[in-house]
């Protein structure tokens, strides 16, 4: 049977799907965003789950201050930080984006981490996050920013995947995830795992080993920490492609923002999306410095575990942004000597009329 939908790619992926020579689609990705109108069918389970890990979760912030033992909320923060790193390091950079390789020792590890942070296995992380690249802010972006600010943190969750998505899901391909033997086992096996390392293992830990309260334990560094995990990650999908600077590439709506850096340790969704192999965070050292996966993947590559890190040229970076930004970047703006009247009109684009006006 043919496919019902025919989603057109509005990003790219792998630096293979580029087609201009500052690393970018040619053609104009503005008019390909877009949200039908649809009915949603709800999951009922994922929404009172949900509705359950809030409720609970201000019951454990007020824990962490009445009641709590030091060594519980510090163990919180560990787990928390661990399971980022399997998230952030592990099924967004290595294995969503390939942006660097790993050995065999660390990709366990990422995948153990991974797997405490339960946001599904990597083999379907990977693929609905190569998906939301690929088909950005259109109707098969699992989590289309164009359906709002709710529907792109969370609500997506909360409904099944249209037809839409589930096609874009198909056309991506995953050789690489079916040949990593890492990913496959967790596939497989990821309803015994997950369970363990993400609410057993962290629940048990500080009663056994300093004498914490069950209440304690189940509700600081399981359920609080966990549904702040989640939350982490959900903004970078819904506040960072709604609010913020687009100094690389205007077309898309994946911004740069410190506010969300600040909250997300994780906020040049711009620059992510413009460039996604790029392994860093960002073309700032000091803020990838200050990025838990940056440092991460930086020390795994000291000590060889690392390696073939990829990232962009800062002249690659500045044609781009010449090119496509919006002119809010600080060497590169518009406002900068170098960007003449001349190449303003050369590399300036504008796209909607609206645009235009605001220029
Ligand atoms: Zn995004
Ligand atoms: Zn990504």
């Amino acid at each position: 049977m043919p496919p019902l939908v025919d989603p057109i790619p509005s990003g790219v992926l792998f630096e293979t799907d580029t087609q201009t020579p500052d690393l970018g689609l040619a053609k104009d990705v503005t008019v390909l965003k877009k949200a039908t109108p649809k009915k949603h069918e709800y999951v009922w389970f994922n929404i009172f789950w949900f509705l359950y890990l809030h409720l609970a979760s201000l019951y454990g912030i007020y824990l962490v201050f009445t009641s709590a033992k030091w060594q519980t909320n510090v163990f919180a923060f560990a787990v928390h930080l661990m399971c980022a790193i399997g998230i952030g390091a592990g099924s967004h950079r290595l294995w969503t984006h390939r942006s660097f390789k790993a050995r065999t020792p660390l990709r366990i590890l990422l995948m153990i981490w991974q797997t405490m942070g339960f946001q599904d296995c990597i083999f379907e992380w990977a693929r609905d996050h190569r998906t939301h690249h690929k088909y950005a802010d259109t109707d098969a972006d699992p989590h289309n920013a164009e359906r709002g600010l709710f529907f792109s943190h969370m609500g997506w969750l909360c409904c099944k995947k249209s037809p839409e998505v589930i096609e874009g899901g198909r056309r991506i391909d995953l050789s690489d995830l079916y040949a990593d033997p890492v990913v496959m086992f967790q596939k497989k096996h990821y309803m015994k795992m997950m369970p363990l390392l993400c609410f057993v293992l962290p629940t048990i830990i500080p009663v056994y080993f300093w004498d914490e309260t069950w209440t304690n334990a189940f509700f600081i560094p399981t359920i609080l920490r966990y549904t702040i995990g989640i939350n982490v990650v959900w903004s970078i999908n819904s506040f960072a492609h709604t609010f913020g600077y687009r100094p690389y590439d205007k077309s898309l709506n994946p911004r740069d923002n410190i506010g969300t850096w600040m909250i997300c340790v994780e906020g040049f969704h711009n620059y992510h999306h413009t460039f996604p192999w790029d392994y860093r965070a960002t073309e700032y050292p000091l803020y990838n410095m200050l990025t838990p996966t940056i440092m991460f993947i930086d020390a795994m590559a000291m000590i060889g575990q690392a390696y073939d890190l990829k990232s962009v040229s800062p002249d690659i970076i500045k044609q781009r942004s010449q090119r496509t930004g919006d002119g809010t970047h600080y060497l590169w703006g518009w406002d900068d000597p170098e960007f003449t009247e001349k190449l303003k009109e050369k590399y300036g684009r504008i796209d909607s009329p609206e645009e235009k006006k605001t220029l």
